[in-house]
């Protein structure tokens, strides 16, 4: 008895639906320990010795179950479960989180929330809060560092429940100490959070894992409660048909030698082939090409030899690939990417037109220019602004052209005078124009550090004014 027996008319079986992987991504302040976090868990899976312990993607790491339950031993029986494993996206921060939309959502499934334990709650880790409130993404926290206890005895790559037990009262009460400050951090922020074995709903309660990305302890426990999570609540997102046309979302704009400009996507539904026509989100329209070539990272590929891809025909969901295509100069990061196959192209370039106008900015009469480097990190911005009351005149992707400071320069009062640029760059002749104009610049790539800086310059020209 198998799926094929069936009717393709009457059982959607038929036509390819399976389980995909569950995007995972990492987010929290900076340096609490997001790369480290990453990089001990790929260490860890390689380490396993196995052929196919994991696979390196564009942008990704795949964990297959079989590698996770290796890790994670006793706490994932992979019998349990009938998801594929976990995709890992390889650049961890809350920027790269917010620029990976899809559906009007975020693109990963699950987040992991990184929190060193002893610096507790800081700007970006509430910041990566609101951005997972709106997105509507479940989320864990890693309560990270649990080895700088002092008195901590670490027991290399166990699971915590049993570390923690086996530490002597006075470093478990400090550790505890400092749990239950995040604990009560996330509280404060309307979430109800305990030790993740303490939680009964993944999807009522918090589940905070103590660890550590340099001993690994605990890492077994993360992996077995992100496997445990999508099991129970996000198998039935995870059914795609894989057969089916491929979406995903531009992580990156490329150029590539021998290539020219390519696309880094992650792909969460169906399949893209060699030979495809997609529509990809632009910076004016979508653009409609054809797949040329589809890569994947060269297993140990040296990072100065030429060739560090390997062609393939195809890919499925979940999976980050490199899409070479003509015409792709004008793609932008976190837009997204549509196969047209067996569709109308015209339907297909509606859809993608629509995602892109599902970011939309308030603008007003006056106020400020806000240029950010993608879609996802623009809709971020906007947010921030208009929490903090800051009026904006206009909002774009891109890096900071003159038309940009000409239209900054008419924007009548001077605290209006102003471009906030996000990760973005300030072309030559725009220079030029901000020291003819006057127009005032504040480039940042930390959202709330940009805000800051713009409020500090309101009271001081207030101050100047009286
Ligand atoms: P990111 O900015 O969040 O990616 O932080 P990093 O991964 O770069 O880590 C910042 C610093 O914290 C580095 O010096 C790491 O070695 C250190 N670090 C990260 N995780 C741990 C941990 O679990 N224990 C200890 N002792 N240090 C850690």
């Amino acid at each position: 008895m198998s799926d094929t027996d069936t009717d393709p008319d009457t059982d959607a079986g038929a036509t390819g639906e399976s389980l995909r992987t569950p995007i995972v991504a990492v987010l929290g302040h900076v340096d609490h320990g997001k790369t480290t976090l990453l990089d001990k868990i790929r260490g860890s899976a390689v380490s396993e010795g196995e052929a196919g312990a994991i696979t390196q993607h564009i942008g990704a790491t795949a964990v297959p179950l079989e590698t996770v339950s290796n890790m994670a031993g006793s706490l994932v029986d992979p019998t349990d479960f009938d998801l594929p494993g976990l995709l890992f996206i390889d650049t961890p921060g809350h920027h790269s989180f917010s620029t990976l939309r899809a559906r009007g959502g975020a693109l990963a499934d699950i987040a992991v929330l990184v929190v060193d334990v002893n610096d507790g709650f800081q700007p970006q880790t509430v910041e990566a809060i609101d951005i997972l409130r709106r997105t509507g993404t479940p989320f864990i926290v890693a309560a990270n560092k649990v080895d700088t206890t002092p008195g901590w005895n670490a027991q290399e790559g166990s699971p915590i429940k049993q570390t923690y037990e086996a530490q002597s009262d006075r470093a478990r009460s400090m550790l505890d100490e400092n749990l239950y400050e995040v604990i009560g951090n996330l509280s404060d922020e309307g979430f109800s959070a305990d030790l993740y074995w303490r939680v009964q709903n993944f999807q009522k309660n918090i589940g905070v894992v103590p660890l550590s990305a340099i001993t690994g302890e605990g890492i077994p426990d993360l992996l077995a409660v992100l496997m445990g999570l999508s099991q129970r609540y996000m198998k039935e997102e995870m059914a795609v048909d894989i057969s089916g046309p491929g979406k995903g979302t531009v992580l990156e704009v490329k150029e590539e030698k021998g290539f020219g400009a390519t696309l880094d996507v992650v792909l969460y539904d169906g399949t893209v082939r060699e030979g495809d026509t997609v529509v990809v989100g632009g910076t004016n329209e979508p653009i409609v090409t054809e797949v040329r070539a589809l890569l994947q990272p060269r297993p140990n590929a040296e990072i100065r030899t030429e060739k560090r891809f390997d062609k393939v025909d195809s890919v499925a969901a979940a999976a980050g690939v490199k899409i070479a295509a003509p015409d792709l100069d004008e793609a932008m990061a976190g837009a997204p990417v549509r196969v047209v196959r067996g569709r109308e192209r015209d339907a297909v370039v509606e859809e993608v037109r629509k995602e892109l106008a599902q970011i939309e900015v308030d603008t007003e009469e006056e106020g400020v220019v806000v240029k950010a480097d993608t879609l996802g990190s623009l809709e971020a911005m906007a947010n921030a602004l208009k929490e903090a009351e800051i009026p904006i005149l206009r909002a774009e992707v891109g890096d900071i052209a003159p038309r940009d400071v000409a239209v900054a320069s008419t924007a009548g009062e001077d605290v209006h005078r102003v471009i906030l640029g996000f990760n973005v760059d300030v072309l030559d002749r725009a220079e030029r124009e901000l020291d003819e104009t006057g127009v005032k610049l504040f480039r940042d790539d930390v959202i709330y550090q940009l805000v800051e800086e713009y409020d500090e310059y309101v009271e001081e020209q207030k101050r100047a004014q009286q």
